[in-house]
């Protein structure tokens, strides 16, 4: 058995589904079960319809939601042009009518709930994935629409639902292998989950490739394919480096840390899964189903520096408190803060007096202000960004990390910090210098300057 997943360029047309249908042809005799995003860019329209509405703008928001109907309707029709087809149009028209008519509670409610979010939002992958499935029936292959919310049963935090791994694996071996075994692929979305109780949840943005692994790791998969829009995990983001370079084989921890600072080809989230299992992870451009791709596994080459990433629109937290100087327990106290607001930090540095952290998620990080005061003086410094050079011997090579150093030039430096696993140098810097400082990196490590 393999999970298939496709990301939202991967499905964003009726050319780009039928490559998919194809893809999965050609692996049908490996029990092939396929995970598929919503249409390129309809979550964003979609959580723009949400606030849109809920802050009284219910004529833009009904607009888009005719934008999402008619990009729907049409690709539903070139790919599904027989009396099937019609079917399949219905329900798509009523699931938008359904938004239609949660935007208009929305705008009456005035007021924009995660819970109400996350129902909002679930409609792309629940829409591209009942179009997909009789998509690939009607190419011959045998498919099965599955819906997700059956499966990937999660906690109640909305918009970063947590998934119930053992919920997961008895859902996905009653409803997916009977399938698999019959020969059928079962085709679900992904990023959508819900409650023990039914009520609708999501990952978090990017999830459907942790869909994918939690599923791979729920039926013991052979691998987890993710098909995408580029050639593989890369030396860096191709859209900000354009010399970038496809990377053959990637080690789980190096993935892990590329995904969690910036590189965003991969959920950050989406290893762990695979890794307990080691079940290996395959990266793939669906435009080119020949090319190799990256693989990301145990054994991957150990290499001074395998990729750089890089994120802006990240926040530095300073504490310093006199207190801390020679108390035990203080670190103890400002981490379980963090972790009471559920806030996941990035970046540790600290000194005798101080402590620096960086937090992606800033939308709570008033409450935690709050709590934080109460151990010292808080100074917050938004829209820092940070640069990650990763590699897995990095810290065994003096020389990678001077060329790194010194490649920081003339920007700020905030933060240095070099992990416990040795194996990611990382510099918080302005966020407006993240892409210059990437650049000069990637030329230092990979355009052969050297
Ligand atoms: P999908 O819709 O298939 O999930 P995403 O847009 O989520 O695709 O992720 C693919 C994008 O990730 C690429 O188009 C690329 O710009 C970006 N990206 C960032 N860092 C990297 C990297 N190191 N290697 C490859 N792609 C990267
Ligand atoms: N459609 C969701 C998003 O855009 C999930 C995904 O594509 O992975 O965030
Ligand atoms: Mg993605």
């Amino acid at each position: 058995m393999i999970v298939c997943k496709f990301g939202g360029t991967s499905v964003g047309d009726a050319d780009a589904i039928r490559r998919a249908a194809e893809i999965v042809r050609s692996r049908l005799s490996q029990g092939p079960i396929a995970v598929v995003s919503a249409l390129s860019g309809t979550t964003n329209v979609l959580i723009d319809i949400a606030e849109q509405a809920s802050r009284g703008q219910l004529i833009t928001a009904m607009s888009h939601v005719e934008g999402v109907r008619d990009r729907h309707l049409k690709v539903a029709g070139q790919l599904l042009p027989g009396p099937g087809g019609e079917d399949v149009a219905l329900e798509l028209s009523a699931m938008c009518d359904e938004i239609g008519s949660l935007a208009e509670a929305l705008s009456v409610l005035g007021h924009l709930t995660p819970r109400s979010l996350d129902t909002v939002a679930s409609f792309g992958e629940r829409m591209s994935s009942i179009m997909i499935a009789a998509a690939f029936n009607v190419m011959g292959v045998p498919s099965q629409l599955v819906d997700a919310r059956k499966i990937m049963i999660t906690d109640a935090q909305y918009t970063r639902a947590e998934p119930q791994t053992d919920a997961i694996a008895e859902a996905a071996r009653t409803h997916l292998a009977p399938l698999v075994k019959d020969r059928r692929v079962p085709v679900l979305g992904g990023y959508v989950g819900a409650t023990a109780a039914g009520i609708t949840t999501t990952l978090g943005r990017g999830g459907s490739d942790y869909s994918a692994s939690l599923l791979g790791a729920a039926l013991q998969a052979e691998a987890i394919e993710i098909w995408t829009d580029v050639d593989g995990m890369m030396t860096a983001d191709p859209r900000v480096v354009p010399s970038a370079r496809t990377i053959e084989c990637v080690a789980f921890e190096e993935a892990s840390e590329l995904a969690s600072f910036g590189a965003k080809v991969l959920h950050p989230y989406t290893i762990a899964p695979a890794v307990r299992l080691g079940i290996p992870v395959r990266v793939l451009n669906s435009r080119k189903p020949e090319s190799r791709g990256t693989s990301i596994t145990f054994d991957a080459p150990r290499r001074p520096v395998t990729a750089i990433a890089g994120k802006s629109n990240v926040t530095l937290v300073k504490v310093r408190s006199p207190r801390m100087l020679l108390t035990e327990g203080f670190l103890r106290e400002l981490f379980a803060i963090f972790e009471r607001h559920k806030m996941s930090v990035d970046v540790v540095s600290t000194s005798e007096v101080s402590v620096s952290v960086t937090v992606d998620d800033a939308a709570r990080l008033e409450e935690t202000i709050g709590d934080l005061r109460q151990l010292g003086d808080v100074a917050i410094e938004q829209q820092r960004g940070i640069v990650a050079l990763v590699g897995g011997a990095l810290s065994e090579s003096s020389d990678a990390m001077s060329r790194a150093l010194a490649c920081i030039g003339t920007a700020r430096l905030h933060m240095l910090s070099l992990s416990a696993t040795g194996i990611n140098l990382t510099m918080v810097v302005d966020g407006d210098e993240v892409d210059a400082l990437l650049r000069r990196l990637h030329a230092e490590f990979f355009e052969g300057k050297r």
